[in-house]
């Protein structure tokens, strides 16, 4: 535990990362990234799929549902 984000966990990050996203912020930009490869390429993929979404729905925003989707998806990822 600690209040350092760059020592945060990749779990803690993750869990942070949708809303992260979600909020407009660079995540690319966050401290845990930047020392973290592992999370720098799950990064990647979610903005590929986060591009494709904003392709299939141009002008909606992408439901709850989505990132619900994608979390569990990461979790299922970290399990294998
Ligand atoms: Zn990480």
């Amino acid at each position: 535990m600690s209040d350092d984000p760059g020592k945060m966990s990749c779990a803690e990050f993750q869990a942070q990362l949708p809303e992260l996203i979600g909020s407009g912020a660079n995540a690319a930009d966050h401290p845990h990234i930047r020392n973290c490869e592992l999370c720098r390429s799950l990064l990647a993929d979610l903005e590929t799929i986060a591009e494709a979404a904003r392709q299939l729905f141009p002008v909606v925003e992408p439901p709850d549902d989505l990132w619900a989707q994608i979390e569990s998806k990461i979790k299922n990822e970290e399990g294998g």
